[in-house]
């Protein structure tokens, strides 16, 4: 059963009489379990639905679904699958104590792999998802591979039950199912020779595997240091050989890159970006692999007027693994506006200085940062930094941020998205003043 949260006017849902707290019990006599069955099982044309009211009545109706009309129904969000490892540099072992709860949970979920583009193992796969997967084709999957060799990765994950991942791979891609894959990179674990043996082996799975990434382990001051170390330069840079390596055999044969690594692999190593061109379609992009260039992009793509912001003062808040490389993206973006910004990289004093991702900052470093910034006439913050509720890691709202900064504020991926408009403050004699 899945039940309804919310009916939108104007769809087959709104005219069935279906509401907020309906239950979605069936469809053609199959039980609901999630929004997959939801979605998959209503793209038919012609299917029986059974649904339970809030008030108790049941009701089955058999639909023919109209062309073009949306169903319209938003559901509530499924019980997440947990995590069956237990890797050493997991993201919930490096969080303090006194988070909100749901931060401490281990999602591991091969249905937000193809919803959202999460990264999932495919380790706690009962016989029932694998038959779904490939029933209801979901492609593309976002993987984390980590190794391709069962023992290495078994390590990786801490999970000797892990099954063998090309395996899976191999029997999904049989069925035309496909993957961008990552390898979070540990050094003396999955790098060297076992990082070439996964790349030489997914490469070999051919067209189902998309690409693949290196993403350097991150750690926080709370994570298993005695288990786990971040990569040092020459490490990174000799995972970069392999990896161009790879891309230049992928180039010739493909016509696609294929294997990339993250911008922060590239800034650990102390190398320079490879060019926009290298990123294929930036596929991984919201795995830091090719944000620079990216951005970079977006603003060469900019919208137009964007230069009605000549001579006005931006500053922009982000985590301090990202600021070396943020220059590369402030000058073509004062470039193309004329305005000033000034960078302000942020330590992060919930993490510790260690987390220097700009999606892990706490709303009170950017709360410290603006107190006595009415200088400025706007401040972008990374949009990442907040979840969908507008909920920093440390549960100030965006909210409340605005209301205690004495400087507009808004959440930014890719600057030329927030500065459409000029900030309503500086659109009349300045300077603001503020109790
Ligand atoms: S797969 Fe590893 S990193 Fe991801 S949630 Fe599970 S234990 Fe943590």
């Amino acid at each position: 059963m899945v039940r309804v949260l919310k009916v939108y006017p104007e769809t087959l849902a709104s005219e069935l009489g279906l509401r907020e707290g309906t239950e979605l019990m069936s469809i053609n006599g199959r039980s609901l379990e999630d929004f997959l069955d939801w979605e998959f099982l209503t793209a038919e044309d012609w299917f029986l639905l059974h649904v339970r009211q809030p008030d108790g009545e049941e009701i089955e109706f058999d639909i023919e679904r109209p062309e073009g009309l949306p169903m319209g129904v938003e559901l509530e969000r499924p019980r997440v699958r947990r995590c069956a490892n237990r890797c050493d540099f997991c993201f919930v072992d490096g969080l303090p104590a006194g988070l909100r709860e749901t931060l401490y949970i281990r999602d591991d979920d091969y249905r937000l792999s193809f919803k959202y583009g999460n990264f999932a193992t495919l380790t706690n796969l009962k016989p029932w998802d694998v038959d779904r997967i490939v029933e209801y084709r979901l492609s593309p999957l976002y993987v984390s591979v980590h190794a391709t060799d069962v023992m290495a990765r078994r390590h990786v994950l801490r999970n000797p039950l892990a099954p063998d991942i090309m395996e899976q791979l191999r029997h999904f891609g049989s069925f035309g199912i496909q993957f961008h894959t990552q390898i979070v990179m540990s050094p003396g674990v999955n790098d060297g020779e076992v990082l070439k043996r996964t790349l030489d082996d997914l490469y070999g799975l051919g067209a189902s595997v998309l690409n693949t990434s290196v993403v350097p382990v991150g750690l926080t001051e709370f994570s298993k240091h005695h288990l786990v170390r971040e990569p040092r330069a020459e490490e990174c840079r000799a995972a970069i050989d392999l990896l161009e390596a790879k891309a230049r055999v992928a180039r010739a044969e493909r016509g696609i890159t294929w294997a990339f690594g993250a911008d922060e692999l590239y800034l650990r190593a102390g190398l320079e970006l490879p060019s926009p061109e290298a990123y294929d379609d930036f596929q991984q992009v919201e795995n830091g692999v090719g944000s620079v260039r990216f951005l970079q992009r977006k603003i060469a793509e900019h919208p137009e007027g964007l230069d009605q912001w000549g001579g006005r003062r931006v500053g922009v808040l982000t985590g301090s693994s990202m600021a070396p490389l943020m220059p590369l993206v402030l000058a073509p973006l004062s470039e193309a506006t004329g305005a000033h910004f000034e960078l302000i990289p942020l330590d992060n004093s919930l993490f510790g200085s260690t987390v220097t991702c700009a999606g892990l900052l706490p709303g009170s470093a950017f709360q410290a940062a603006l107190r006595d910034r009415s200088d400025l006439d706007l401040a972008l913050i990374p949009a990442e930094s907040i979840n969908e509720n507008g909920i920093f890691m440390d549960d100030l709202t965006l909210d409340q941020l605005i209301a205690t900064s004495p400087v507009e504020i808004r959440p930014s991926y890719w600057f030329v998205d927030a500065l459409s408009e000029l900030p309503e403050s500086t659109q009349v004699v300045r300077p603001r003043e503020f109790s």
